[in-house]
């Protein structure tokens, strides 16, 4: 299959990594929105949150573990952040490899849609 997310943590294409473990790897956006904006990941392939079931979901909780990490050690757990994973067209989905964006280090637009 040919998923260019599954080719990052294959590392057969770059990318600048800031966590990876057994299950989840996370890295920075290559079209940052913030000055904070890492990409969190499985490491399975999901296609969306459409994808998310009762046997496959501690991946998620877990991405949100590291997110929580992340944002300590980013400097940014304490002025604020969003945790954003777009699922589909309308949502503008444009990786089809379930991803959840973090994004922080600034005053956030307030409109959610
Ligand atoms: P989405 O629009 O929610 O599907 O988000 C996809 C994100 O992937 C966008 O923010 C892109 O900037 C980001 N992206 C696309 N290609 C790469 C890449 N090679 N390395 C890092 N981020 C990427
Ligand atoms: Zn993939």
């Amino acid at each position: 299959m040919d998923c260019l997310f599954c080719s990052i943590i294959k590392g057969d294409i770059p990318s600048t990594k800031v966590y990876e473990d057994e299950t989840v790897y996370a890295f920075k956006d290559i079209n940052p929105m913030a000055p904070v904006h890492v990409l969190i990941i499985p490491k399975k392939h999901l296609s969306s949150i459409n994808d998310v079931t009762a046997e496959n979901s501690a991946v998620i909780a877990h991405i949100y573990e590291v997110a929580a990490q992340l944002a300590k050690e980013l400097g940014i757990d304490e002025s604020g952040y969003r945790v954003v994973s777009n699922c589909g067209a309308d949502a503008g989905q444009t990786v089809f490899h379930l991803h959840f964006h973090l994004l922080g280090g600034k005053k956030l637009k307030v409109e959610m849609c």
